[in-house]
């Protein structure tokens, strides 16, 4: 769906944050971008998603090369990190905005994007919400309908900036089953970023890593999620362990050992 060759960036006169990063996803899969707090995974969504451009580079999304950023806002639906002062729209209009690039200046929704509202709020589970004011939601609540927002674009891939780095255990696992579903339910192409590498091993398909020294990793979650380079890229000792439900299903997650603690 989407291939980068030798993606780099740098803010102006500043250094670089990431440099040759390359990579194929395809269509249906899963992506994991993960990595310590500013080792760039925000700055590669925005590139990716087109918000801003790469400082050099190659991009190609469904085999056509060169795709500049203001295209590639057009393929992605991007769902932004929850921020502390949401807007006092309601929750209807929050997901009408994801319509906007199908409205026109001073034109009302027609009934094909009403339709598209009522199933993408039916799908996240946000339809008895509509009235809400938005800023009086829950972190869990406002970020099923910011998914909403970007399922309105009618975009089939959805790219997210670390989804479940505001949310409780419970909502994060609810976001994490979302975008699992979407992808293997729906075919959404999905791209995430996460500080947490359990999720990452837990439903993505591949996995790029950031590393310091502007390295990185990229290949299938289970071999880029290893041990070794957790402990290479967050500068942590860590166990992988799996387990088997009742019906002799694996998961894994990642487990970080922590020092032992006595208290003298
Ligand atoms: P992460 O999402 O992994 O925490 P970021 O992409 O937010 O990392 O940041 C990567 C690096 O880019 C950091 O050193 C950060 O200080 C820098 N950075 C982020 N945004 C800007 C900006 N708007 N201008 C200049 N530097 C920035």
């Amino acid at each position: 769906m989407i291939s980068i060759k030798n993606g780099s960036f740098s803010y102006p006169g500043g250094p670089p944050v990431f440099r040759d990063i390359s990579f194929s996803l395809e269509e249906g899969r899963i992506l994991s971008i993960i990595g310590y707090n500013g080792s760039g995974k925000t700055t590669l969504i925005k590139c990716l998603s087109g918000i801003q451009d790469f400082s050099s580079g190659e991009v190609s999304i469904r085999g056509q090369n060169s795709v500049r950023g203001i295209e590639r806002t057009r393929s992605f639906g991007y769902v932004p990190q929850l921020t502390a002062n949401p807007v006092p729209y309601t929750v209807e209009q929050m997901v009408l905005l994801g319509r906007s690039r199908f409205l026109g200046p001073f034109s009302k929704p027609g009934r094909k994007d009403w339709q598209v509202i009522r199933d993408v709020m039916e799908l996240t589970g946000t339809t008895p919400l509509a009235a809400r004011s938005f800023h009086t939601l829950s972190g869990g609540e406002r970020q099923m309908v910011l998914i909403a927002q970007a399922l309105a674009t009618e975009a089939r891939a959805l790219i997210f900036d670390e989804p479940t780095s505001a949310l409780d255990l419970i909502n994060q696992h609810h976001t994490v089953d979302l975008l699992r579903r979407l992808s293997h339910e729906q075919g959404y192409t999905v791209i995430f970023s996460s500080h947490d590498p359990s999720h990452a091993l837990h439903i993505s398909d591949c996995c790029l890593m950031l590393k310091k020294g502007l390295t990185h990793i990229f290949g299938p979650s289970e071999e880029v999620i290893t041990e070794s380079c957790l402990g290479e890229a967050f500068g942590i000792e860590a166990r992988i362990y799996t387990h088997i439900n009742d019906d002799g299903e694996a998961s894994k997650g990642v487990l970080p050992i922590l020092k032992p603690y006595r208290r003298e």
